[in-house]
């Protein structure tokens, strides 16, 4: 006799960031039991948050990202749109002191700066409303045995390793990915890492004072832009907070920034290159980054097929990292889930039909229209990034590109 209730199939989503938790939502809406394996601790501990400060604080979210998040939960992207703030255009700042508008948009669309780990924790927690999902933390997955879909697991509260049983499996664990590696082993992936010859390194630029006594702070520079600092090999960019501060992102070449050893080399190249900003962020504050802050690679990643069968799928930085300079890393992460979401509901892919030992066709072709699909969109949005790095440092500052812009307003 059949079972009346079948048990739903597990779907082990790796990686707790703002892909892995809009995935868990996705697969679980759609019945999935949702387990959610993170190697670091809960993001919403006072103590994660702390840490958390290192990384950038802000990003831009675009069309591309709020939509996808409007396909999978209304209600979170009505919440974003509302602690957003927009970004209408770019305001550059040359050596000589002078700002100047450049508009993205002729009808006013932007993009918009958000805090990373405000979107983070909220995917978050209205991923663990949800009734069919939970989430492990400080649980890294070590190794993966697709065919036996299992996985092994250490609890670093414990020490202890365990083996977690599968039956589909998400690899959104990052640009370093384990799941990626070990699908390499099951899958012919094709797979090209380039890191570019620059770092980054983030800086904070302070609240200005009220404008009233006992009023609230002010932003120092305009926070409906995207500041640019370009000087050809290197720039420095700032994004606006919603507590008044910006989030600066200085991008240099590795060997540019190893000169900067000393204090005084440090304070010394500020003021020659950003005249403008060394007195906004602070030399004091400025050299407190320099000393604390982590100075990072950048790199891009593209891997194809990004499934194995009907039982592994890579989503977000671990199918695609990409260079930062588009804006649309997470933009695009978001949107393999909403594309995933899609196939899955075309093929009729049934959590509830248990197929043990076999192959779900359903699911599996679902995976592959996925990787054959989304893969000339990721190749050439990768491509745009690396393309608008030269834009954003360089072009925007060259006679040509103001003669285009002005033909383009014309
Ligand atoms: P991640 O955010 O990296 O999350 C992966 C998670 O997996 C982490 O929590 C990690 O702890 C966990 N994990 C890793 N390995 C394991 C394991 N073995 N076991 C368990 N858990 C594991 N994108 C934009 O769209 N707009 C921007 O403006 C923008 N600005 C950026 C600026 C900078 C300087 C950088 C570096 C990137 C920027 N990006 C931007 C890109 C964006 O940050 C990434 O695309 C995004 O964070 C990827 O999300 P993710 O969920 O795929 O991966």
């Amino acid at each position: 006799m059949a079972d009346p209730s079948p048990t739903p199939r597990k779907a082990v989503i790796v990686g707790a960031g703002p892909v892995g938790c809009l995935a868990a939502i996705s697969l679980a809406k759609t019945g999935w039991n949702v387990d959610i394996y993170e190697g670091r601790p809960d993001m919403r501990l006072p103590s994660s948050k702390a840490a958390a400060q290192q990384r950038s604080i802000n990003l831009a979210i675009s069309a591309r990202g709020i939509a996808a998040i409007e396909a999978i939960q209304p209600s979170a992207a009505d919440r974003f749109l509302k602690a957003v703030i927009p970004m209408r255009g770019r305001m550059i700042h040359h050596v000589d002191g002078q700002q100047e508008s450049q508009t993205y948009d002729r009808d006013g669309q932007c993009i918009n700066s958000i805090g990373r780990g405000f979107m983070n924790e909220d995917l978050l927690t209205e991923a663990l409303a949800l009734p069919n999902v939970c989430a492990f933390f400080n649980h890294r997955v070590l190794s993966v045995d697709f065919d036996g879909r299992t996985m092994a697991v250490r609890d670093s509260d414990t020490g202890k390793e365990i083996e977690v049983p599968f039956d589909f499996c998400v690899g959104a664990d990052g640009s370093y990915s384990i799941i990626r590696r070990q699908l390499m082993r099951v899958v012919r992936m094709d797979y090209q890492q380039e890191y570019i010859p620059h770092d980054y390194l983030e800086l904070k630029m302070p609240a200005g004072p009220p404008t009233d006594i006992g009023g609230d702070p002010t932003y120092l520079l305009d926070p409906n832009h995207l500041h640019i600092w370009p000087r050809h090999t290197f720039m420095l960019i700032a994004l606006p907070n919603k507590d008044k501060t910006f989030t600066c992102t200085l991008f240099a070449p590795t060997a540019d920034f190893d000169l900067l050893r000393t204090p005084e080399a440090i304070i010394e190249w500020f003021s020659t290159n950003f005249p403008d900003a060394l007195p906004l962020i602070g030399e004091k504050a400025l050299l407190d980054d320099f000393a604390r802050n982590p100075r990072s690679s950048l790199m891009t990643i593209k891997a194809k097929p990004y499934h194995y069968k009907d039982r592994a799928i890579l989503l977000g930085d671990a199918a695609h990292a990409m260079v930062p300079f588009y804006g649309q890393g997470l933009n695009c992460g978001l949107e393999d889930v909403r594309v995933l979401d899609i196939l899955l509901r075309e093929e009729a892919v049934d959590p509830d039909i248990s197929v043990p030992g076999e192959v779900d066709e359903r699911l599996a072709r679902a995976l592959d229209r996925y990787s054959a699909g989304r893969h000339e969109d990721l190749v050439s949005i990768c491509e745009l990034a690396m393309d608008n790095y030269v834009e954003m440092r360089h072009s925007v500052v060259t006679l040509a590109y103001l003669f285009r812009k002005t033909l383009d307003n014309v």
